[in-house]
């Protein structure tokens, strides 16, 4: 059996129960080397083998897999954040289904979520922004044409941005000419929910500066959106006049 776990964003704790659970019963864990919190293997089995699946290819991860498999042995695969997000789960999800072995996905609690609960932020503010857009600069890797920043830019919503600490120039220009305004407000969250997370509060047009002036080159999470402005109406859902299912609303 594999389960993919989602190991949260940074901070040990921030792991789920179930995801603590198999990964303190796995015979075998391999995990993302590069952003995984170190402090969580120490709850693996003592005897447990472990693998840096920073230093391997899809291959040889699936090789250990197999290896563990044939020896009737629990492999734990352990993702920052969530898996479902820029994890490269389905490609090994799609292997392991090839060759009938048993799988889950425990979730995690993604990055993005650690970064609003680091700045107190809500995405979705009445009157701001409903939507949340998640997404990342091309780079290596490609982004679909129709996915275009500038494209989504133009709905001046909540955006997220995985992925691309290294491109802020080229962010800029695209959110200013795809639509936001180039004050809208903007929060770098470096390392979010780790002991030396660090917030940048700027706007769209000085974010390629800010970037620079604290050398901030990954790990990191770009907000953008009025969501962390000042402005929003109050929600109705909590407001005295509302009626629903669970509460009469004064007339
Ligand atoms: N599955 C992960 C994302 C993996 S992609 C998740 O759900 O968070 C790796 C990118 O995620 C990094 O380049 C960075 O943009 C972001 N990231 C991961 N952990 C982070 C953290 N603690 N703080 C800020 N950004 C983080």
């Amino acid at each position: 059996m594999v389960h993919f776990v989602g190991a949260g964003p940074g901070a040990a704790d921030l792991i789920t129960l179930r995801g603590l659970k198999y990964l303190s019963e796995a015979d075998v864990i391999i995990y993302a080397g590069s952003l995984i919190n170190k402090e969580l293997l120490n709850y693996g089995k003592a005897e447990a083998e472990m693998h840096n699946s920073a230093h391997m290819t899809l291959e040889k991860v699936i090789d250990v897999i197999k290896r563990a498999e044939k020896e009737n042995k629990d492999t734990v695969r352990l993702h920052t954040g969530d898996p479902s997000i820029y994890g490269a789960i389905r490609e090994q999800i799609d292997i392991l289904k090839s060759m009938d072995i048993q799988y889950d996905v425990v979730p995690g609690v993604s990055s993005f979520c650690g970064a609003a609960a680091s700045l107190n932020a809500e995405y979705t503010l009445p009157d701001v922004s409903q939507s949340v857009i998640i997404t990342r600069m091309k780079g290596r890797t490609s982004v679909p044409e129709r996915e275009s920043i500038g494209s989504f830019a133009a709905h001046r919503s909540t955006m997220i941005l995985f992925l691309s600490s290294g491109l802020t120039e080229e962010l800029s220009k695209e959110l200013i000419e795809g639509g936001y305004e180039k004050n809208t407000p903007v929060a770098v969250v470096y390392k979010a929910t780790w002991p030396d997370e660090k917030i940048f509060r700027c706007t769209i047009e000085s974010l390629h500066q800010t970037m620079k002036d604290n050398n901030i080159t990954k790990t990191a999470l770009i907000l953008v959106g009025n969501f962390l402005g000042h402005d929003y109406e109050r929600s109705k859902l909590y407001s005295p006049k509302f009626t629903h299912g669970f509460r009469e609303g004064i007339k």
